[in-house]
């Protein structure tokens, strides 16, 4: 939906539920559930303020099945007249919140994507409490318990352990005083 920003009355404009944004965004995957916005003129600029929630589908990053995202956005962005030069466009903007107009039209489904995009997981997960993968049979730990205990051994780490256990044995003589001292006697029968 498209804005005129001519046509903004002096009081604002409240937009008030999701009615006039059948598909607002560009993948027909995301809907729209809920939006409340106050349009405001400021001078040349455009104040847009308010709230949306729009369900996204996701994949979670720890099981892989997919799951729906609900963007909760508070929404409190200026648009500013277009500049005439390109050049100046790339520059102007410090602001993340800041964007612009162009030809005296509003481009509300435009703000709507950028705020949901903005909104979505880094890394989406399922739930909190996800335990993904077993990484031995593969299968989804939330939907079967599996009785693998742990991982596969690893040959590489098998070869560690060996060795780990053959220093543990051959340091263990020389271990604590005590022990030294038992061993010694032994020694002098030996060598008789
Ligand atoms: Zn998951
Ligand atoms: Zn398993």
């Amino acid at each position: 939906m498209n804005i005129k920003v001519s046509e903004i009355p002096e009081e604002g404009l409240s937009i008030e539920g999701v009615e006039d944004f059948p598909q607002p965004f560009q993948d027909p995957a995301w809907i729209l559930e809920d939006l409340s916005l106050l349009v405001e003129k400021d001078g040349n600029d455009v104040l847009v303020r308010g709230r949306m929630r729009a369900r996204v589908p996701q994949t979670c990053g720890r099981c892989l099945e997919p799951f729906p995202f609900d963007v909760v956005a508070r929404v409190d962005t200026r648009f500013c007249p277009r500049p005439a030069r390109r050049e100046e466009v790339e520059l102007t903007p410090d602001d993340l919140e800041a964007d612009f107009y162009a030809a005296d039209l509003l481009d509300v489904d435009r703000l709507l994507q950028t705020e949901t995009e903005l909104g979505l997981p880094m890394k989406p997960l399922c739930g909190k409490d996800c335990r993904g993968l077993c990484p031995v049979c593969g299968g989804n730990r939330n939907v079967t318990p599996c009785t693998c205990a742990a991982r596969p051994p690893d040959p590489r780490l098998a070869v560690l352990k060996d060795l780990a256990e053959r220093l543990s044995t051959r340091a263990s003589p020389r271990g604590g005083p005590a022990e030294g001292q038992d061993r010694r006697p032994s020694a002098r029968t030996s060598s008789r």
